[in-house]
């Protein structure tokens, strides 16, 4: 009889215990596996049902967790607004209303402002970037030590990887075409175009292609060509710019209550954790070959005008994205740290990148 018949057949721990030539409580303890308890968790998320790549991220992660435990622990997803409203994420999480949630850390600014080194800042990381950061740079330590008051462990779980500018209903050959410029773009990307004229919206991303065609907004940035095809945002604006210098890889958080994570087996932990690496890599090339591909569709079924940002306007935009991030920087202590963190990271692997990705993709043409 296999292990999973014996588990059918309501024999449970004790008779598994018995099987592995050990006593129940001591297998628990010694290999913390063995036990044959089934875990529910609830997993919120910041993003609408099944929302492409994204929503659908999480429900991969979910699917993860539970294909890597043998269903000792499932978790069910909920969308935004299913079980708490997409902004209530973090405090749902940190109360232990549901065990995990997944978004992005710059959603918290309002309550961490320094949050925002965790998802994306103006000019800076890429996703490949980003990874050496958090794992190899000291990055995940620090954003360990953020949430860590809040009763929270984060992950890293997901990145959008390089998104466009967004898309525009006129040109913008120079820094005067941005003065009055209505353009919904939040965060620190918002605040940088603030800086140059441009009169900065928040709109919800399902109001976005409403507002853009019927002219209450004359710009939006959004995701990049798989997620902005799907909204439409080709059919309400005539311009679509790149690159998208405010968010070159944001990266999406798994965050988990640390009681809840710290009451499991090791084994279920050590699974918590490598679905959500996992699920990061998944995203990244899902990302890369859906982008192509509906990059194709906007421009050859749909004619959609894909161009460069002018040099001069990205110089300028440069300008003020530097000082608004150190700006953040000295917002308290631990923002000074981590600005400095990924500050001189940033600088660093700059180096490298310009003999190894920047100069192979010229190269390559
Ligand atoms: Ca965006």
């Amino acid at each position: 009889m296999k292990r999973r018949d014996l588990i059918g057949a309501g024999l449970g721990a004790a008779a598994l215990g018995s099987l592995a030539g050990c006593k129940q409580s001591d297998c628990e303890t010694t290999t913390g596996h063995v036990s044959s308890k089934k875990l529910q968790w609830k997993m919120v998320t910041t993003w609408p049902p099944n929302f492409p790549a994204l929503g659908t991220g999480a429900t991969f992660l979910a699917d993860m967790i539970s294909r890597l435990s043998g269903g000792r622990l499932t978790v069910k997803v909920y969308g935004a607004g299913e079980l708490v409203p997409a902004f209530e994420v973090f405090d749902a999480v940190s109360a232990g209303t549901a065990q995990m949630g997944h978004g992005s850390a710059y959603y918290w600014k309002g309550k961490i402002p320094e949050a925002q080194f965790f998802s994306s800042v103006p000019f800076g990381l890429t996703a490949q970037e980003m990874s050496g950061w958090l794992y190899f740079g000291g990055g995940m330590e620090l954003w360990r030590e953020v949430y860590a008051p809040y009763g929270l462990l984060p992950f890293d779980a997901g990145n959008t990887t390089v998104q466009t500018a967004g898309w525009f209903n006129k040109e913008i050959n120079s820094v005067a075409d941005l003065k009055g410029l209505k353009m919904r773009i939040p965060g620190l990307g918002g605040e940088v175009l603030r800086r140059l004229g441009v009169t900065v919206q928040n709109i919800p991303g399902g109001e976005l292609f409403q507002a853009l065609n019927d002219g209450t907004i004359d710009a939006t940035e959004w995701v990049g060509p798989y997620n902005d095809l799907a909204f439409g945002l080709h059919k309400a604006a005539k311009y679509c710019y790149y690159p998208g210098w405010h968010e070159p890889g944001s990266v999406l958080e798994c965050m988990v209550n640390k009681q809840a994570f710290d009451e499991l087996p090791e084994d279920l932990q050590a699974i918590v954790e490598a679905a959500c690496r996992v699920t990061s890599q998944n995203m990244v090339a899902e990302f890369t070959a859906r982008n192509d591909r509906a990059l194709q569709t906007l421009r050859n079924e749909h004619g959609a005008d894909i161009r460069p940002l002018p040099v001069e306007v990205l110089e300028a935009i440069k300008g003020v994205a530097d000082t608004v991030a150190s700006e953040v920087g000295q917002t308290n202590a631990m923002a000074g740290r981590i600005f400095e963190s990924y500050s001189t990271y940033r600088d660093g692997v700059d180096q490298w990148t310009a003999i190894a990705e920047r100069a192979f993709l010229n190269a390559r043409g």
